[in-house]
């Protein structure tokens, strides 16, 4: 864990805020706010044990999930829009994040899992630093899009136990036509590579993941091939041992319901599936998730 000095430091650069790859300079000290359309404060909508992440993180006592707030990514089809665009949540102190980690801890959940914590990195930082000193003791989990900043990434070395990252696009133009930022690919992809250098592969604990790399690749209808390319980057760059989620639960919502991006209006048939599903493992990748 990075001292106090660190953390505080880290606080203080939301006066000219560079947290995420958008590096919008707003100062979110004095309640600005940027893409991602938070200020100062954690803004959380809700906390809970889930039993619907990967089985290797729900398990039987759930996975501690803590949904954010707000997204430093504007995705058209968000699964979780009115959460992370359209504001529902509220505003707490870094104290209280705290307290809901060590909630999550009593609740018997097998891990605190932070969802869409990018954009609130230095307020989680801190809270983090606090709930360990009062002896927070499960496994941290980063569920993140995946876009990342290398520099924010570094100082969750040895904070975080396990990344759980999204790879959504292997195309620039994708990124932006459907989640609104640029550079995704090259951000995304030095982004998992730091993650992997600091955790490797899953390691498991009674059948539950202690520490470690899972990566998500979403279907998305249309993009298909930009998740093979995926793929491959993953079997060549990453680890072939790697765990991957083949996540089949896309559903036309939000702008993609109300009828812009028709191409991205319907569903994962069964036969793209199997198709995704035989060529990761015709690459050798061999700890997939099928959900
Ligand atoms: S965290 Fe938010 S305010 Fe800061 S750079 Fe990213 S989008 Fe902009």
């Amino acid at each position: 864990m990075v001292d106090l000095e660190t953390v505080e430091q880290f606080l203080g650069s939301l006066s000219f805020c560079k947290v995420c790859p958008l590096e919008c300079g707003v100062n979110r000290l004095q309640g600005e706010r940027g893409r991602c359309g938070t200020g100062f404060l954690p803004e959380v909508a809700s906390y809970h044990p889930h039993f619907g992440e990967e089985s290797i993180l729900s398990g039987w006592g759930g996975s501690g999930t803590i949904f954010f707030s707000g997204c430093n990514m504007k995705c058209v089809y968000c699964q979780n829009y009115s959460i992370s665009q359209l504001g529902e949540g509220e505003a707490i102190s870094i104290e209280d994040l705290a307290r809901i980690m060590l909630a999550l801890e009593r609740m018997r959940c097998h891990n605190v899992n932070l969802v869409s914590p990018s954009h609130f990195a230095p307020q989680i930082l801190k809270a983090l630093y606090i709930a360990r000193e009062k002896g927070l003791g499960i496994p941290i989990v980063y569920n993140t899009g995946g876009y990342d900043k290398l520099e924010t990434l570094k100082l969750f070395r040895g904070v975080v136990d396990i990344y759980l990252p999204d790879m959504r696009y292997a195309s620039e133009e994708s990124a932006l036509r459907y989640s609104g930022v640029p550079n995704y690919p090259e951000v995304n992809r030095q982004a998992l590579i730091e993650m992997f250098r600091q955790v490797g592969e899953v390691m498991l604990l009674n059948g539950i993941a202690v520490k470690g790399l899972i990566i998500r690749i979403l279907l998305i209808p249309s993009l298909v091939e930009e998740a093979l390319e995926n793929l491959r980057f993953i079997a060549e760059n990453i680890s072939k041992k790697v765990h991957v989620t083949l996540m089949r639960q896309y559903r036309p919502v939000y702008k993609v319901s109300a009828g812009c991006f028709p191409e991205l209006n319907s569903f994962i048939d069964d036969n793209t599936y199997r198709k995704v599903v035989r060529f990761a493992r015709e690459l050798g990748l061999s700890n997939l998730i099928l959900q």
